[in-house]
């Protein structure tokens, strides 16, 4: 299991989506996660955070799952090593604080399925 983690963005953050996704959130994600921040907050506004049945995914060059504090992105993986929340897990926790996402009535796991087969088609 991973760290229980009741608070994986800092109070700032969370103060300052109760004013919306404007500029004073950007601000406070650029100011606490830098780059990652930044992105997090883009992904956000272009509502590119959506909840599947089973997981919620983030579309960005590809399509990272996230779950609680986990990704499958390799920037959480490798260069964050797991030990500090990457740009999707972010935008993940922001989304829900502000029930900023888009529904999906389908589970990821079929996606991943179809995807995985048309891959093996191609090669
Ligand atoms: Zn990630």
């Amino acid at each position: 299991m991973y760290p229980p983690m009741p608070q994986i963005l800092k109070t700032e953050v969370v103060d300052a989506i109760k004013k919306g996704v404007g500029y004073e959130l950007y601000k406070q994600l650029l100011l606490n996660y830098g780059k990652r921040g930044e992105k997090a907050f883009f992904y956000l506004r272009d509502r590119r955070v959506k909840k599947y049945k089973d997981f919620f995914v983030v579309v960005g060059r590809e399509e990272y799952i996230v779950e609680e504090f986990f990704c499958t992105c390799l920037d959480f993986q490798v260069r964050l090593k797991g030990k500090r929340p990457c740009a999707h897990i972010i935008a993940v926790e922001l989304a829900k604080l502000c029930d900023f996402y888009d529904k999906i009535d389908a589970y990821y796991v079929d996606f991943m399925k179809r995807y995985t087969y048309k891959r093996r088609q191609v090669f």
